[in-house]
């Protein structure tokens, strides 16, 4: 329960009349010893928090709790345990606060150690667009630059990892720093944000930094599927979740996932989740990974002479994945200076790679296209074009739809959402579940490891 004081201020007068009603304790008694209590706290393990101005009233209380308890979980309609505290005692200044907190960018690195460190390189500049990106560049630069409370609440921005979410949010924060300085922000890692809320919780700050944080302009979580971990935090998060959405406070969230495959995240958030934008980040077609090396070489303090025969080869090889793109790249960096080239080609980038896992098995992806997987996949296991993009959930159409997806996705790094037009135009967090359920299945059974096997060299012949 997270309540104001004000809204204690009404719980407690209530249960005080209703005990006065009771005509359990003389009117003499009542002035001394209660009327100075005030309540200031009910905690998430339902503990009201009373204040008394004496240790004497303290020990009255404890000789009367039972009833007091009563009358306020009868009130509240949940168990409530009483805890007594002296004013001015220690243990009240970890809960009593101010509740008018001006919320500035220093209070919110005081409330949240891990918030708001941010990197100047991750900015909208640094950002190259493509087709695989271009919705949450423009949903997270639109937030940016909105000062309408109206804009899509919340943007949720899901998809695999290394595929510049994190760059995103950073770019957002890093806007709002140069640009619009009155504005204040909270950027925080999933995880993080799980670690602060279980130790306020500890402390019992919660309700303060809650209440505090609740006039944040924007708020920012990267990798938001940590929180699907705890479920106390999760109830917390709600309550922070609602106040901000309440004082209009823009809140922008990335997974990696879709809202609804955040296993064990409560139904509540994942239907606040749902609510706003959500957008699909994809991995970089190729001239987009083209432009992303391009972008690396002229940030790169090194003077580079490298081939273009040089940057497609990586740009196809690594693509699947920006942050193994810039390893290769940086790779080849190192390489450079270790071995003082002053040309960069093909064959120095193939030495200088040839320990590196790939992701995407490169084809002369030339003459491939959707239409020959999906015909070539048909042709394997003995159904029509018709069938594998049809509705059909049958097991010997889904399993080929779903292997023609995985091999739409490896081979020509299409978004899922082009793959979706493909397959009878389903929309793309359908095909991501395909392709990832497929790649789970593959990880369990090798024999799907062979098919893939088998059908990549059927494409490349
Ligand atoms: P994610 O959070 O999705 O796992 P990151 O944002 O950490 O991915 O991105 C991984 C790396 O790739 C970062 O260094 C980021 O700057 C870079 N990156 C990703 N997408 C792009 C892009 N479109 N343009 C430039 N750099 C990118
Ligand atoms: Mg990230």
């Amino acid at each position: 329960m997270l309540l104001n004081q004000s809204k204690l201020n009404e719980i407690w007068k209530t249960v005080l009349i209703n005990i006065k009603n009771k005509n359990i304790f003389e009117d003499s008694i009542f002035k001394t010893y209660i009327n100075d209590s005030k309540l200031i706290d009910i905690n998430f393990d339902n503990i009201a928090t009373i204040e008394v101005p004496w240790e004497l009233h303290k020990n009255f209380f404890n000789n009367y709790l039972s009833e007091f308890e009563a009358e306020i979980s009868n009130l509240l309609d949940v168990d409530i345990n009483l805890k007594i505290i002296v004013s001015g005692s220690e243990e009240l200044t970890s809960i009593n606060y101010n509740n008018t907190t001006q919320l500035t960018k220093d209070t919110i690195n005081e409330i949240f150690k891990t918030a708001n460190h941010i990197s100047k390189f991750y900015t909208f500049e640094n950002f190259i667009q493509g087709s695989s990106n271009e919705k949450p560049y423009a949903a997270a630069y639109g937030s940016a630059i909105s000062n309408e409370p109206n804009f899509y609440n919340p943007i949720f921005i899901y998809g695999n990892s290394g595929l510049g979410k994190t760059h995103l949010l950073h770019a957002i924060c890093n806007y709002l720093q140069d640009n619009r300085s009155e504005v204040t922000f909270l950027y925080i890692d999933g995880n993080d944000l799980i670690a602060e809320l279980i130790n306020a919780t500890k402390n019992r700050t919660v309700n303060k930094i809650i209440e505090q944080l609740s006039h944040v302009n924007y708020l920012l979580i990267d990798d938001i599927q940590h929180l699907a971990k705890t479920n106390d935090t999760q109830e917390v998060f709600f309550n922070l979740y609602n106040k901000i959405i309440d004082n209009n406070g823009q809140i922008i969230l990335t997974s990696d996932v879709y809202p609804a495959e955040l296993k064990s995240m409560n139904n509540r958030l994942i239907s606040r989740f749902t609510s706003g934008l959500s957008v699909c980040i994809d991995p970089p077609e190729f001239s987009t990974a083209v432009s992303i090396l391009n972008k690396k070489i002229s940030l790169s303090k090194q003077k580079l002479n490298i081939t273009d025969e040089a940057i497609t080869y990586i740009a196809q090889n690594y693509s699947n994945d920006v942050r193994q793109l810039e390893g290769a790249f940086n790779d080849i960096l190192f390489n450079s200076i270790l071995f003082k080239a002053d040309i960069i080609d093909l064959e120095f980038v193939k030495q200088a790679l040839k320990e590196k896992p790939k992701k995407v098995v490169k084809l002369d992806n030339k003459g491939l296209t959707p239409k020959i997987i999906k015909r070539e996949v048909c042709n394997y296991y003995n159904i029509t074009i018709n069938q594998i993009e049809s509705k059909s959930r049958t097991l010997n159409i889904s399993n080929p739809r779903k292997i023609a997806i995985y091999l739409c996705r490896e081979l020509l790094n299409m978004p899922y959402e082009k793959i979706g037009k493909e397959f009878g135009n389903r929309d793309h967090s359908t095909i991501m579940s395909n392709y990832n359920n497929f790649v789970k299945l593959m990880n369990e059974n090798s024999e799907y490891k062979q098919t893939i096997e088998n059908l990549k060299e059927i494409l490349n012949s």
